[in-house]
């Protein structure tokens, strides 16, 4: 693959928020988010199936649900955000269980990494990232220069 340029493109000022929690991180993501809530309501939220459900009736607020996690949803996430259609994860996985779908994980962190969207592993590094200036803003990132990319290989061919 060709070395991949970075361009700069601008992050809406009300993100779009994908959350993504493993059964034994549910509740621990509920009551985050629940802690959150007031901060997450300015802001347009989805999920994967079950984490999204549960967290539409803790929250009362809506969310937008893709399908389960084992069956699909975290791909769904992950081609969001390739997509630009994501501009934060919060995704508490589990560190003591192996998942049936631990590639679509693996997949989902990858793809964040190359979009370079804040990302959120536990309680505190989302609360870090809600209590930042930049959540309320619009805002300059860094992202792969895809068009550039395309052009280059184009030439090639
Ligand atoms: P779920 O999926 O929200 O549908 O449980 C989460 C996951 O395991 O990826």
């Amino acid at each position: 693959m060709n070395r991949i340029d970075f361009v700069t493109a601008l992050m809406p000022a009300r993100k779009r928020i994908a959350l993504v929690a493993h059964d034994h991180c549910k509740a621990r993501l509920l009551d985050w988010a629940d802690r959150q809530k007031a901060k997450l309501a300015n802001h347009q939220l989805l999920a994967t199936g079950t984490t999204g459900l549960l967290l539409g009736r803790r929250l009362s607020l809506p969310v937008e649900c893709m399908i389960s996690g084992p069956l699909g949803g975290d791909q769904q996430i992950g081609a969001r955000i390739a997509e630009r259609r994501i501009d934060m994860l919060v995704f508490f996985w589990d560190p003591f269980e192996p998942q049936p779908h631990d590639p679509d994980v693996k997949a989902l962190l990858r793809v964040a990494a190359v979009w370079n969207i804040p990302l959120a592993a536990n309680e505190s590094s989302a609360d870090y990232l809600l209590s930042s200036p930049m959540l309320d803003e619009a805002h300059a990132l860094s992202i792969p220069d895809y068009d550039t990319y395309l052009a280059g290989r184009k030439t090639e061919t």
